[in-house]
């Protein structure tokens, strides 16, 4: 990837604004451009507000409809700096994009002005100091952008650079005045500030602002212009002829195992399976099946008592390449802790089961045997309480319990593991 990179810089440094770059999955599956969105605010920090309408709510929708839209090409890792109304300070947000090997960091943002006149699109990118090739790339990203911002009918305001007064970089020139933007070619990489129109002025709520339906429009031609300038192909050209498939079971087996499965898709060589602990946190990959006839997995490296999010994408290998529709929506399932439980013999051979509750079930079930290691029949199902007692037993027989907790799953029903055996004689 890096190499291509080089080689294709002399390019970069011939025609500034033609955006080549290079994407695709390579045949292990690691993604090949990183690219972190950054939604810009929230929490107590509400940016501009103005009209009825938040900044940090604003930015957070672009973020996530540009993510969406970036998804569905081959190649390309998108993480968010935050997926909710939560205050992420400027030096955690490059922080974390560092963290993630990003390769571009792009700050979403809408403007606000002290004249209601001033309108339209204006993307900031590095000054050319320190490290000018971190300058050309931002530049190049930002003109894509801005290009696409503007076809949708928002107001050029170009493309700017902006010098602090008093910060410097190591090799002493005038660092950039944005903080992101500063700390992003710090870390090696570009990062660019997007201002999606005016909250002050009217025509620019009234016509991209105000409604869903035209935040997206903003997302998905900030996406598109990513891709652009990456030369990023999407998955679900119609070259690749494969269909994306769904999950059709995902079920916790034990307090410690999650079992999948998925609709076969014809003509695909494989399926990659991602989870996430959060449903638009960032995915890994954690196994690929490289055959078609495989439909299922059982996932044994998650952690009891946690939530997981799984989604599945097809695959199929032509030129060395894979290529992929995309994934199947993410479906969520809750892991079970085991039960701990009690057995208490009480008078006229009864037997008291109880256990703790266990968070996520919504009912257990009550196994009973003579031995501890025989064979163990389910005697009840408990809903809404924490015990079971066992009657008309034989007085100082000898009985053993186990108990597990039932929770919801995708068409099926997540289990815990089976509490430890605890037995007593009948009294
Ligand atoms: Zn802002």
């Amino acid at each position: 990837m890096k190499r291509i990179k080089l080689f294709l810089a002399a390019f970069f440094v011939a025609a500034l604004t033609l955006c080549i770059g290079t994407a695709g999955l390579d045949t292990q599956g690691k993604s090949g451009l990183v690219v972190v969105l950054d939604a810009g605010h929230g929490g107590y920090d509400y940016g501009a507000s103005e009209n009825g309408l938040y900044e940090k709510a604003l930015t957070l929708k672009l973020a996530k409809h540009c993510k969406e839209e970036l998804e569905k090409y081959q190649g390309v890792k998108v993480y968010l700096t935050r997926s909710s109304d939560r205050y992420v300070s400027l030096d955690q947000r490059v922080e974390a994009a560092s963290d993630w090997k990003a390769d571009v960091f792009v700050s979403l943002h809408i403007n606000s002005a002290p004249t209601a006149s001033a309108q339209g699109v204006e993307v900031f990118y590095p000054n050319s100091n320190y490290r000018p090739s971190v300058s050309v790339k931002g530049r190049r990203l930002a003109e894509q952008i801005r290009r696409n911002l503007v076809a949708m009918g928002l107001k050029n305001r170009g493309l700017k650079v902006l010098n602090s007064g008093v910060s410097r970089y190591a090799d002493g020139s005038a660092a950039d005045y944005y903080a992101v933007i500063r700390g992003s070619k710090k870390a090696g990489f570009p990062g660019i500030i997007v201002e999606h129109g005016f909250l002050t002025n009217m025509s620019d709520v009234r016509n991209f602002l105000k409604n869903d339906a035209s935040l997206k429009r903003m997302g998905v031609a900030d996406a598109k212009g990513i891709a652009a300038c990456y030369g990023l192909t999407k998955s679900d050209g119609p070259s690749d002829g494969l269909t994306k498939t769904k999950l059709t079971k995902l079920v916790g087996k034990a307090s410690s195992s999650v079992s999948l499965e998925w609709e076969e898709v014809k003509g695909a060589n494989g399926y990659e399976i991602y989870r996430s602990a959060s449903k638009d946190g960032t995915y890994q990959k954690i196994a690929d099946i490289d055959k078609f006839s495989i439909v299922s997995f059982r996932d044994t490296s998650v952690t009891r008592g946690k939530t997981y999010y799984y989604k599945v994408r097809p695959y199929k290998i032509s030129e060395n390449k894979k290529k992929t529709p995309g994934f199947s929506a993410a479906q969520k399932v809750r892991l079970l802790k085991k039960p701990m439980i009690a057995v208490k013999a009480q008078p006229a051979s009864r037997m008291k089961v109880t256990w703790k509750k266990v968070s996520g079930a919504t009912k257990y079930e009550v196994f009973r045997s003579s031995s501890p290691n025989g064979a163990f029949q389910k005697i009840a199902t408990v809903k809404g309480a924490s015990s079971y007692k066992d009657i008309g037993l034989k007085q100082n027989a000898q009985y053993y319990y186990k108990v597990r907790a039932v929770g919801t799953g995708v068409q099926g029903k997540t289990y815990s593991s089976y509490s430890a055996v605890k037995g007593k004689a009948a009294k």
